[in-house]
């Protein structure tokens, strides 16, 4: 039997067990849902507060030069790129991730006019096929949309392919692919890669270099914690981005935006990603939380997220085996940084799970959801988390009514 005084003792030998010192986390809660929006960075209330009233208050419109507004988007890109393996020049910070794979889209498929099809996984994140059809219809273009199984993602490469979009974790399930391995047989016959990076940057190691990947999206407020509805990234491989020019010209992917030419001529780098004006307060947010890690290593995080997966699965197996089917592969190699479990009544079971302050989430039809993220989480905290789950199967509290009302977001 694992007990309490285990995993107490393994949170005194964890190397990364100081930096949950730098998060806002409520007392009474153990926060396993950091891969749908982060815990608040104690540093952003403090930037945020400057950037309003001194930045914007006192500084006005000077601001954009004197502090640098205007370079917050490339500023927050360089501060992503060391995490998922790009250099500083193929990454910016802006719009969402949904717009962003639009971009993407757009411009992968335009290096590729002759080919007819787009390959994805049956399970992906529905906004990531959602703009798949987006795409079709505005580019009025003739090509279809293969979804495939995980195992038979590598059977669809053919060379009547354009662009094989997948997200590297699975939301769902936690499912990660071996992008490095994909991208190379996509390469092969002469497809181009997205990858959506959603679950992935900020929970696990990620080397988009040495994947050689073309194109890759990521959110701003899941493992980044850059706060609700924070800018996403966009990366574009260095090599392609002067064969490439965002669908959505407007004036801020301008080589010269202040100059005010009638005629549209992209900025020579990473810049030409841009659309609008930057989205200062969100940027200045994610741009705060981004320094938590500084100096951390993506390896460490990575042991101690399998660890933290490892030991929740392990107490799931000692105390509910049987309750719960875990979807979560139980090889560490295709495992993100969450475990999923499936069950009937799981809506109810999240929402009597939350009231006692264990905070995961319920994606449908019945998948129970439970992001690990190593920056502030204890493996004590995993060990209170599973006595919460078999208190509530015990007492078959998620049967109580109140909790089969759905809420708007789950
Ligand atoms: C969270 C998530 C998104 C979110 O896209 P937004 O445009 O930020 O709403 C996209 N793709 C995946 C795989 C996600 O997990």
């Amino acid at each position: 039997m694992i007990c309490r005084n285990d995993c107490i003792h393994r949170d005194g030998q964890d190397p990364l067990r100081e930096i949950r010192q730098q998060f806002v986390l409520p007392p009474g809660i153990i926060y396993l849902d950091g891969n749908s929006l982060g815990p608040l960075p104690k540093a952003v209330p403090e930037r945020i507060e400057q950037v309003v009233r001194q930045e914007w208050g006192v500084g006005l419109i000077r601001s954009w030069n004197s502090v640098g507004w205007v370079d917050l988007p490339q500023k927050v890109g360089a501060k992503i790129a060391p995490l998922i393996g790009a250099q500083a020049n193929e990454v910016i910070a802006a719009d969402s991730t949904s717009i962003n794979l639009f971009k993407c889209l757009c411009m992968a498929l335009s290096l590729r006019p002759e080919r007819k099809a787009v390959v994805s996984e049956q399970s992906n994140f529905p906004t990531d096929l959602y703009m798949v059809e987006g795409v079709r219809q505005f580019l009025g273009r003739d090509f279809e949309l293969r979804l495939m199984d995980g195992d038979q993602i590598e059977a669809a490469l053919s060379d009547d392919v354009a662009v094989l979009m997948l997200t590297e974790v699975d939301f769902k399930t936690g499912r990660l692919h071996d992008m490095r391995r994909l991208t190379e047989k996509a390469h092969a016959k002469g497809i181009l890669t997205i990858w959506d990076l959603a679950h992935s940057t900020g929970a696990l190691p990620v080397d988009l270099a040495a994947a050689e990947a073309d194109f890759a999206v990521g959110c701003g407020y899941k493992y980044l914690n850059g706060g609700p509805g924070a800018p996403a990234f966009i990366f574009v491989k260095a090599e392609l981005q002067s064969q490439t020019r965002s669908p959505l010209t407007g004036w801020f992917g301008h080589a010269n935006p202040f100059d005010f030419t009638t005629a549209y001529k992209p900025a020579p780098d990473i810049r030409r990603q841009l659309c609008g004006t930057p989205a200062v307060i969100g940027l200045s947010a994610l741009d705060a939380a981004l320094d938590i890690f500084n100096g951390v290593s993506m390896s460490m995080v990575r042991t101690k997220s399998l660890a933290l997966s490892d030991l929740f699965m392990a107490l799931l197996a000692e105390r509910l085996e049987n309750e719960f089917d875990i979807v979560t592969p139980q090889d560490p190699a295709q495992r993100g940084s969450q475990v999923s479990l499936m069950h009937p009544h799981g809506y109810a079971i999240v929402q009597a799970l939350i009231e006692r302050g264990i905070i995961g989430d319920f994606r449908a039809p019945n998948i129970l959801r439970f992001g690990l993220a190593s920056l502030y989480l204890r493996f004590v905290d995993i060990f209170d988390a599973i006595e919460g789950v078999s208190a509530v199967m015990k007492e078959r509290s998620y049967l109580t009514p109140r909790y089969a009302m759905r809420a708007a977001v789950t």
